[in-house]
């Protein structure tokens, strides 16, 4: 009951930080956000809290109170305790909050998506020309008008992707200015001296990115120009261009180690390796905060090849935890034919595979 209500709050902020700037909530409150607020007011009377007495009120809930708080009592084994769903400094949605609100049978977020992937692809016609645009968009999250004039610049493809830009937001500007983190190039934001942290923690410091888990040795970029900047949509922001430096390492793996592959056709950065013998080969690559919730959704997305090589940071792998909770998450026949891994691990893990292959034999 708690984990279901932390969901739908998951959709309710999701939804909410798409349609306007989180900081004004007026009456009446959309139509999901009255639900959610409805819910949890249900909730809060059956466990004997005090309801929250507004959407504002709502919305610091979920700025302050994580996954495991007794409201929400949401098991270990789904998602990281204090996964918040609202980021303590940016005021945003969390990275965890998308994933928990893309778990589900709509998929939520990722598969949206994946839906304006399938669209392109669509529209785009022959493969090598989607490749392309999939590239542009996964390394261009952020648009300024001077790219336009820069190197590099195509225009055909630019007219194909347009439409997957979006102005930037009021609510992502501080004075006039647009900042970028100049490690996975998304939104960044600056604490608001005003709003005091939850639980502070060196990790939290005083700027948030999309990204969350940058390093901070260089300060943000500044854009001054914001109404000559695109921003690109929001689901393809988190679930495209953020694990796009994973998705190039570990191609960059295979190349150095003369293994062929090919793109998988569809939305997923899904990669099918060449000369497997009888076996079929999947890399897939992911950043997800939330091992159990990639789990949950690899183990969803059929159909699956007899092995699938799911790629994810190495940062994110080397984590405590990270890959108990996803092999856990996992059905057991499915946890030999889903292996993750990370980019430095990739050939080796490879090599183990194919000999495990040769020993079945
Ligand atoms: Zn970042």
């Amino acid at each position: 009951m708690g984990t279901e209500l932390f969901r739908e709050l998951a959709c309710m902020v999701a939804a909410l930080a798409e349609v306007q700037g989180l900081r004004s909530f007026a009456l009446p409150y959309p139509g999901l956000a009255q639900r959610a607020l409805d819910r949890t007011v249900t909730h809060c009377l059956d466990v004997g809290e005090t309801p929250p007495r507004s959407l504002p009120e709502l919305w610091e809930w979920c700025r302050t109170r994580p996954a495991d708080d007794s409201l929400f009592a949401v098991p270990s084994s789904l998602v990281s305790p204090g996964a918040m769903l609202v980021h303590p400094v940016g005021r945003m949605p969390t990275r965890s909050c998308l994933e928990v609100a893309s778990y589900g049978p709509d998929g939520g977020v990722a598969a949206h998506a994946c839906a304006l992937l399938g669209d392109l692809e669509t529209r785009c016609g022959v493969g090598e020309r989607y490749r392309q645009c999939r590239r542009f968009l996964a390394r261009h999250p952020v648009v300024h008008q001077r790219d336009r004039f820069g190197p590099g610049w195509n225009k055909a493809v630019w007219s194909r992707v347009k439409e997957l830009y979006r102005p930037l937001p009021e609510s992502l500007l501080v004075d006039g200015i647009f900042l970028r983190c100049s490690s996975c190039g998304l939104p960044a934001l600056p604490r608001e001296p005003a709003v005091p942290l939850p639980a502070p923690s060196a990790a939290d410091g005083d700027l948030w990115c999309e990204g969350e888990e940058c390093p901070r040795d260089d300060p943000p970029e500044l854009i001054r120009e914001p109404d000559q900047t695109w921003l690109l949509r929001r689901s393809l922001r988190l679930f495209l261009a953020l694990p796009h430096c994973t998705e190039e390492a570990a191609l960059n793996e295979l190349d150095h180690a003369r293994i062929g592959y090919e793109a998988v056709p569809g939305p997923l950065s899904a990669y099918r390796l060449r000369e497997t013998g009888p076996e079929i080969l999947d890399i897939q690559v992911y950043d997800r905060l939330q091992p159990a919730l990639l789990a949950a959704h690899l183990t969803d997305s059929a159909p699956l090849v007899d092995r699938t090589l799911v790629v994810v940071p190495d940062a994110l792998a080397g984590r405590d935890g990270y890959r108990e909770a996803f092999t856990d998450a996992l059905p057991a026949p499915l946890r030999d034919r889903l292996v993750l891994t990370t980019p430095v691990d990739l050939v080796p893990d490879l090599g183990r595979a194919r000999g495990e292959e040769k020993d079945d034999a």
